[in-house]
Order: C-alpha cells, then structure tokens, then sequence
C-alpha cells in the first residue's frame, strides 16, 4: 500500500469535486473515511460566475449573490418573456462557493486538501494515485480529469463549443432594469451562426455581458470584443463605460460518452464524467443531483457510477446538438421556438431532466421541422 492512503481521494477541487466532498463531509455515514482532494490549484480566484435555476429556497442561497424571476429573449423579428413563475435563477460567484465549500471542509478532521497535481492512476486493489510531487493510494478515486481521447480532440462524436466573453461595465446613467435578465438576444449575430448576447444586470448601472456562441469553430479574442462593443454601443445605446472585470470560458457541448471511462474504483466526476448537459453547458445543479446519486450508491454498496445519466435525456441531446452542429444557422429559430411555444416551467423541467414524457412530446412538437427528422433517423 503506498502512503498516505486514503479511503476516497478526489482529484480536482472544482464544482464537482468540491460538491462531492461537501456532500461526503455532510453525511454521517462517511465520518471515518480519510478523504484527500488533490488540486495544484488553490482556488482563489473568481474565475466565473454560475448561474442556475431551483424552485425556491435551496442550499447554496447563502452565497448566492444574485436572484431573478423574469427574463427576456430577443430574436430580430421578436421579444419572449419568460415569466420563471415558480423557479428563481440564481448566481453564486465562484470565489464564494470555493471559501465557503473549503473553510466548511477545513473544519473537518477526516479532509485533507493537498497541493498537487495528478499524473497518472493505476488500478489494482487500490488505486495508486502518481503525483507530481507524491504518491498516494485510495479505495476509491473520484476523477475531474478530461479523457485524453476528449480533450485531444480524438472523437466522431457531436462536439459544439460554447465559447464566450463576459464583460462586467459600469455605466454612468442608469441602463438597466436589475429585475430582469436576457437569457439570449440573437439580434446581432455573428456570420448567420448560432451566437448571441446574454445579460445578467447586477443594478441598474452595473451588468455582466457576454457573447456566446455555440458552433463547431471557436474564434479569436477579438472577435468577442467587436460584437461586445457593438451590442453595448448600437444596441443597448451606452456611449461610456467602465470594465470592472472579463470572464472567458470554453464549454463543451458534447455526446462524448464519458461514462465509460468509469470503472469499478475511478469514477469520473464533472465534465469529465459527462456532468455537464450536453444541450446546454450548465452543470451547476446536475452536478448536485449526480453527488446525492453518487452517495446513495455508495450508501447502497453499489457502484458511485449506477444510474448516473439518463439514456432518454441523452438521446434528446444528441439530436439537438446534430442538428446545431449540421445547421448551425438554425439556432435562432429552435430557442425561439422552444421559449415561444413552451411554457417556462416545461422548459426548466425538460433541461432539468425532470419532465414528463407529455410535456417532452409538446416540446418536440413544438421544434418539428425537417432538419429535427433528419437528425433524429441519423442519431438512431
Ligand atoms: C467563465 C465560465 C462561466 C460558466 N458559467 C456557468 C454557469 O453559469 N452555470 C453552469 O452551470 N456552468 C457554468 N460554467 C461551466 C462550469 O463551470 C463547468 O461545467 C464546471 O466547472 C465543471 O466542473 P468540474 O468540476 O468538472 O471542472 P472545474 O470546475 O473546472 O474543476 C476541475 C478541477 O480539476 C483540477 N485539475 C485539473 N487537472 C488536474 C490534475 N491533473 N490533478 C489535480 N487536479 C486537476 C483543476 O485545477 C480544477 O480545479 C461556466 C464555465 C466558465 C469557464
């Protein structure tokens, strides 16, 4: 056995591997487990903001920084408003939920957070863990690292980038109305692709603004900042600002089966282990409800892994990433098909994973067209 040996280790202190670990330290049934998390990263930069939706009160509201109920969505001939009705969108700054997460966890005897990166695994009847620094073993590891075959670009499956820039300005007159937020406006779009601006006002002269795109390609740097300064100057009419701060990300939009990289003693946690809805890009919320699955499982003797992804919901992705990869142009009218035709609560519900198989069919109703046939006989 190579020391120090661990019960669990978790590799990554991100959102999943730190949900993970607050979840194990909040259950009694893991008191005498030694759990490491391994990270080079200290995590103390507000490196993003998540946002997510839940009906109501929730876990996370003590750090949640800001809250919304109603929000728009702008195509060039039309405005949805999306009433949330029940639901409240939320959003948590990343450098509250790593103090948060990690001061709860540094409270606890059996954590142990180590400054490292890992090399390599290797499976016998532990799990040898090869560090830069060290070695270290555990029962069982839980994995934040991306397969090589992903991140090497070495797949045939759908792969859509949700590539962004946010700008966070502050204005000098009042521009925004801080009780409501633009989920996408594809009025100024880049090259007929799908790619839009999405809006989070935090008062009435301060917001976060970012372009997005979902397609096959990324882009340059300053492709971002053309269409930023465009929006703000043409559309939203603001002659000065100030840029209090920029957050740029790459999310995967993928069918990339990552599942299958977990074993009987690695499970492979957020992205890494197909976390983040493909559809979508958001993870914050489906990553707490894979960890409440993951510590059933281990609560039951099963395998963390059993019944992690929905095989219904994942063939639903995959037709709608095929035909947004296929006809990217297409983008524009399948969200406002889908905000238009649907009511809110549906909608949160199907990309929850939580909706009927009704309300699933008036969606598909509601975006039928030939290119959602073509893509549903080729996904088969
Ligand atoms: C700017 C931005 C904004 C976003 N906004 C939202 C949002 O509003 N809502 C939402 O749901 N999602 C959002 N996302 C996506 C979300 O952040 C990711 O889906 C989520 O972070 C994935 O969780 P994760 O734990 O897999 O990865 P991460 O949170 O990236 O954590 C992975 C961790 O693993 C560590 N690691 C990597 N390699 C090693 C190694 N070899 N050894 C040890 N540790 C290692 C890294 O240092 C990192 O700490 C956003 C992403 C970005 C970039």
């Amino acid at each position: 056995m190579v020391k120090p040996h661990f019960d669990y280790i978790i590799v990554g202190n991100g959102l999943a591997g730190l949900q993970l670990a607050l979840s194990l330290s909040n259950d009694a049934f893991f008191k005498s487990k030694k759990i490491a998390l391994i990270d080079p990263d200290h995590k103390t930069a507000n490196d993003k903001t998540w946002c997510f939706w839940e009906k109501g009160t929730g876990k996370w509201d003590p750090i949640v920084s800001q809250s919304w109920t109603n929000s728009l969505f702008h195509t060039k001939g039309s405005t949805v408003h999306l009433n949330f009705n029940d639901y409240i969108y939320k959003s948590i700054r990343a450098i509250d939920f790593y103090n948060e997460t990690k001061s709860q966890l540094e409270k606890k005897d059996n954590f142990h957070f180590i400054i490292d990166e890992v090399k390599q695994l290797s499976q016998d009847e532990i799990v040898k863990v090869i560090g830069r620094n060290n070695s270290y073993s555990a029962n069982h590891v839980f994995d934040s690292r991306i397969p090589k075959e992903f991140s090497q670009g070495k797949t045939n499956h759908t792969l859509l980038n949700q590539h962004f820039k946010g700008l966070i300005i502050e204005t000098q007159k009042e521009h925004f109305n801080p009780e409501v937020f633009t989920m996408m406006d594809y009025r100024m779009q880049y090259k007929n692709s799908t790619s839009f601006i999405y809006i989070l006002p935090i008062s009435k002269n301060r917001a976060l603004i970012e372009y997005t795109f979902f397609t096959p390609f990324i882009t340059e740097e300053d492709v971002y900042d053309k269409m930023l300064n465009k929006y703000i100057k043409d559309q939203l009419k603001i002659k000065q600002f100030t840029i209090l701060d920029t957050e740029m990300g790459n999310i995967p939009m993928t069918t990339f089966p990552f599942e299958k990289y977990n074993t009987k003693q690695v499970t492979k946690i957020g992205t890494a282990g197909g976390w983040v809805k493909g559809s979508t890009g958001y993870s914050f919320k489906h990553t707490e409800k894979k960890v409440s699955k993951v510590i059933e499982n281990l609560k039951s003797n099963r395998l963390p892994s059993e019944g992690l992804i929905s095989k219904r919901f994942k063939f639903y992705d995959k037709i709608f990433l095929k035909v947004l990869h296929d006809e990217n142009e297409k983008g524009p009218w399948i969200f406002n098909q889908f905000y238009e035709k649907n009511s809110s609560e549906t909608m949160l519900r199907f990309l929850d994973e939580e909706s009927s198989f009704k309300e699933e069919l008036s969606i598909m109703i509601s975006l039928f067209s030939g290119a959602f046939i073509k893509a549903f006989f080729k996904t088969l």
